[in-house]
């Protein structure tokens, strides 16, 4: 993978001898310069600066930074007041990514980060890990950082309410829909995600068709759509068993955890949802503000819910972005013991695939 690399750039790069040509380039211009000096205005001038450039140089050979961070560290030009344009260099390994400029740590591992100014160069080692949990804790990861999971196996208890819910502006629901409730950090960040698909599409017909549901609302839900099936005749064993394929029951639906919301463009639940503007930018795009697609097409089998692209859940931006990078579901990300798919198999031997 190259990101557009002119012809000076390459031929730059030829000149430096950089052996590993997998690097591929993201030029940042750097406009600081320093105001030690009276600078005299005009393209003379600046050409002027750059070409007292002597070198360029990293303060420290090595940096650490977490999944998600952003990495910030910059070369120091000699002379220092130097005005510098640079090109970065990354290698395509999947540790690194570019995102509107900026550089981030998206996998573990370890990566070097070459840059490039005139005929210098300077490269610095870059360590990439996960946060550590809260030290002395006892609880599994799966209780941090948005990764509570509620599903077929994992039951929230009936009084269970996120302690942030907030009351969701009209403006950003269905119209005619009821008041809809979430967690704030959830609807914080989905303001975020929404604006920049819409500065992105340049559209503007994205809305909540719902989000926090309590347990009450689950109950209320999975017995309708049983009573549906007593009326169609149904013996009530029967009429369980069917709901259960497109209703979850109180307590394991994720829409109580308050960091789900379920969106659309046409105010329809559809699996085409994916194939407009909307869904696809979702699909791309929904990580970066630290949302996964929870039901992914190809995870059926482990998380038993049908593909449900319109369904975003919160988990914060370094869990997003590696569930999409290694494309894993919710339920491997945190199947510390490897159960998750044994557990999946023997609940689809007895129930299908359902909806959330
Ligand atoms: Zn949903």
């Amino acid at each position: 993978m190259k990101i557009k690399l002119s012809e000076d750039k390459y031929m730059n790069i030829t000149k430096l001898k950089v052996q590993r040509v997998i690097f591929y380039v993201l030029s940042i211009t750097m406009a600081a310069v320093v105001c030690t000096q009276s600078i005299p205005s005009g393209r003379a001038a600046i050409s002027k600066l750059d070409s007292k450039l002597q070198d360029i140089y990293f303060d420290k050979r090595n940096v650490m930074v977490y999944v998600g961070d952003t990495f910030e560290e910059k070369p120091i030009s000699v002379p220092k007041n130097t005005k510098v344009s640079y090109t970065w260099e990354l290698l395509d390994d999947g540790i690194l990514t570019v995102d509107n400029g900026s550089i981030v740590a998206v996998n573990e591992g370890e990566t070097t980060v070459g840059v490039s100014a005139g005929d210098f160069y300077a490269e610095i080692d870059v360590s990439v890990k996960y946060k550590p949990l809260p030290p002395n804790s006892s609880l599994p990861p799966v209780y941090y950082e948005n990764l509570m999971i509620a599903n077929y196996r994992n039951q929230l208890p009936s009084d269970y309410v996120p302690e942030d819910l907030i009351q969701i502006p009209a403006e950003y629901v269905a119209a005619n829909y009821s008041t809809l409730y979430v967690g704030k950090e959830t609807f914080d960040k989905y303001k975020e995600l929404l604006r920049a698909m819409q500065s992105d599409l340049g559209t503007n017909n994205m809305h909540i068709l719902s989000a926090y549901r309590s347990y009450a609302r689950q109950s209320e839900l999975y017995n309708n759509a049983v009573q549906g099936y007593i009326a169609q005749g149904k013996s009530s064993t029967e009429a369980r068993a069917l709901a259960l394929n497109t209703t979850q029951t109180p307590g394991n639906s994720e829409h109580q955890l308050g960091t789900t919301i379920d969106v659309s463009n046409d105010y329809n639940t559809d699996h085409n949802f994916n194939q407009t503007p909307e869904g696809a930018w979702l699909a791309e795009n929904a990580h970066k503000y630290g949302f996964i697609i929870r039901y992914p097409a190809d995870k059926e089998e482990l998380t038993r819910i049908e593909y449900e692209p319109w369904h975003i859940r919160y988990v914060g931006i370094y869990h997003a972005t590696y569930m999409y990078v290694n494309n894993v579901c919710l339920e491997e990300y945190i199947d510390l013991q490897g159960e998750a798919a044994e557990a999946a198999n023997a609940y689809a031997e007895t129930h299908p695939a359902s909806y959330d």
